[in-house]
C-alpha cells in the first residue's frame, strides 16, 4: 500500500503533466470508486473543471479545481496512466477522465479500493476525510503538547496509536517501525505512558523518516521512462521494517519481528528495550 511519501511523490508526477489544464469529460466504469457525490453529479460537476493546485491530506491526493475539490485515495494499489485519445480501454481501468480534449488520464485500480471524492470548496472542512483527519507530519501544530493531549488517554501500544490518522495523518505501518527504531522506544510501550522526550523523538523522527523517503522517491522516478505506473514504494533504505533476523545497523542485534494489533511489527530487542510499563 502506498505511504504517505508515495502519494506525494505520485502527486508531484500528476502536478507536473497536468497543472492548469482542464478536464474535458468523465468516464466512470466501476462505480464504487466514486464514494462522493454520485457518479451522475461526479462525471457531470467534473466536466470544464480546471486543475489547478495539487497537494495531499492524509493519504488523499487533493486536486484544487475551479469550484470543487477532486480527493483521490489510492488505497492498495490504485494507479494512473496517461493514454492517446479513445484508445481501447484496458482490463481494471475504472475511471478515464479526458484532458483538454487531447489524451486520457486512466485510473486503474485491480483491486478496486481506490476512491474518489467531488466535493464543493466550501464544504471541504466540514466533510470527511478532512474533519477525521489529524495534523500533518509538518505541521507547526504538531508538538510534544499536541501529543501528551492525544496519547494520554491511550492505553494502545505506541505503534498502533501511531497508525491513528485522527492524531497524526499520514504514518502507516511501514514507517511507523521506522520512526520508533529511530527513537529507540519498544513498539509495544502503552501510549499514554511515554514522556517528553520520547514524544519529542517521535516528532523529530516522524520528519526525518517521511522526508528521507519522500528523496527517495524523488529519486527512484526518475528511473522511470514515463510517466505511468507510478506507486512508488521506496524501501531501499529501511533499518528495520521486513528486516527480520538482519542485524540492527546500529548495534548488531538482530531483528524481531512481532505482531502488533496484527501488523507485522519489526524493531531491535538492544535499541528500543522493553522496560517495566511495557
Ligand atoms: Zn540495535
Amino acid at each position: 500500500m502506498p505511504e504517505k511519501p508515495e502519494v506525494i511523490t505520485v502527486t508531484k508526477k500528476l502536478e507536473r503533466r497536468l497543472k492548469n489544464r482542464k478536464i474535458t469529460a468523465c468516464h466512470v466504469y466501476y462505480e464504487p470508486i466514486i464514494d462522493y457525490p454520485s457518479v451522475k453529479e461526479f462525471s457531470t460537476r467534473i466536466k470544464g473543471q480546471t486543475m489547478h493546485e495539487f497537494t495531499t491530506r492524509g493519504k488523499w491526493i487533493v486536486i484544487t479545481l475551479d469550484q470543487d475539490y477532486l480527493l483521490i485515495h489510492l488505497r492498495m494499489e490504485g494507479k494512473f496512466f496517461f493514454r492517446e485519445r479513445g484508445v481501447p480501454l484496458e482490463k481494471h481501468h475504472h475511471v478515464v477522465f479526458t484532458i483538454d480534449d487531447e489524451e486520457e488520464l486512466h485510473f486503474q485500480d485491480v483491486r478496486k479500493f481506490g476512491r474518489m471524492k467531488l466535493i464543493p470548496k466550501d464544504k471541504i472542512l466540514t466533510m470527511p476525510p478532512f474533519t477525521e483527519l489529524g495534523l500533518e507530519p509538518w505541521d507547526k501544530h504538531l508538538t510534544v503538547e499536541y501529543l501528551r493531549e492525544h496519547l494520554k488517554k491511550k492505553r494502545i501500544p505506541i505503534k498502533t496509536a501511531l497508525l491513528d490518522q485522527s492524531i497524526i495523518t499520514g504514518i502507516g505501518n511501514i514507517y511507523d517501525d521506522e520512526i520508533l527504531f529511530l527513537s529507540h522506544i519498544f513498539p509495544l510501550t502503552p501510549a499514554c505512558l511515554l514522556n517528553d522526550d520520547e514524544l519529542a523523538a517521535i516528532i523529530r523522527n516522524t520528519v526525518i523518516t517521511l522526508d528521507k523517503a519522500i528523496k527517495e522517491g524523488g529519486t527512484t522516478i526518475r528511473n522511470y521512462t514515463s510517466e505511468e505506473g507510478v506507486t512508488g514504494l521506496f524501501q531501499n533504505h529501511l533499518y528495520v521494517h521486513t528486516k527480520v533476523g538482519e542485524p540492527c545497523p546500529n548495534c548488531g542485534t538482530k531483528i524481531v519481528k512481532i505482531k502488533v494489533n496484527g501488523r507485522g511489527t519489526y524493531y531491535c530487542p538492544s535499541c528500543q528495550k522493553q522496560t517495566e510499563r511495557s
